[in-house]
């Protein structure tokens, strides 16, 4: 680790593939069997990660805020018996602790954590020498060096591999799409650092299903290295996110 007080955020320890990275499954863990169900009709679509949200941060209070660790024995069975590699969301030091504790193979920082540099650090704290991926999605203000920040604190903690996710940016009054993608945010972040892989996040940007193709297809167009998509069996019933799930 560089104890330098250099600015900069290494380059990704592995070597970024043509292939894209693409994480799938559901907003939110909800029950073993939605769990279990996704991962089954997932199988064999060559995702890289299954995805499912054990601790939910929620804008209001009263919204359905995850299963909690109860979840954690569902995502080692998605594991055990289809043969995916699981990603789940943390953000104090207990859930990184839990999650290595069930075996999680990719670690996310949500937009409302990678926000407050002090829960960043916490989590970087837990994360020191990690054997896993983490993922730093952008912060839910359009703030280039805020992201930055984030990265660098966790490329810091020596893990094994940093991804940024872009889940584009809370705009008032912004309409059409739930988050702006304000795409010059990532092209200046990919510019700034070309080995740094991007993986975008068209669910958390449109907001709804009908959306998310175009947004899909404009990210990979403009380069960046894969896409986490929200899935569930039936997306209407989704206790988190229904609008945007596929
Ligand atoms: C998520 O991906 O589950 C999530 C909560 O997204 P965000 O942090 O981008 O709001
Ligand atoms: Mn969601």
């Amino acid at each position: 680790m560089s104890t330098s007080t250099k600015h900069s955020i290494p380059h990704a320890a592995a070597p970024i593939t043509r292939n894209p990275i693409i994480i799938a499954g559901p907003c939110s863990a909800e029950t073993e069997a939605q769990v279990l169900e996704t991962a089954r009709q997932l199988k064999g679509s060559g995702i890289s990660f299954f995805r499912a949200g054990i601790w939910k941060p929620r804008t209001m209070p009263g919204s359905f805020e995850g299963v909690g660790a109860e979840g954690l024995p569902w995502m080692q069975r998605v594991k055990q018996e289809f043969g995916l590699k699981t990603a789940i969301e943390v953000a104090n030091a207990r859930h990184v602790e839990l999650a290595m504790e069930y075996g999680i193979d990719l670690l996310r920082i949500g937009a409302r954590s990678s926000v407050n540099p002090f829960t960043v650090q916490e989590i970087a704290d837990a994360l020191r020498d990690v054997p896993v991926p983490v993922m730093v999605k952008n912060p839910i203000n359009p703030d280039l060096k805020l992201w930055k920040g984030a990265l660098e604190r966790i490329q810091r903690a020596n893990v094994k591999q940093v991804i940024a996710c872009h889940r584009g940016f809370a705009v008032y009054g912004q309409t059409l799409l739930r988050n702006a993608p304000l795409w010059e945010i990532p092209i200046d972040l990919k510019r700034e650092f070309p080995d740094l892989p991007i993986v975008c996040d068209p669910s958390h940007i449109a907001g709804r299903r009908d959306y998310i193709e175009d947004i899909a297809r404009k990210a990979l167009d403009l380069g960046h290295e894969g896409l986490m998509i929200e899935t569930h069996p039936t997306p209407d019933q989704a206790w988190s996110d229904a609008a945007q799930q596929l």
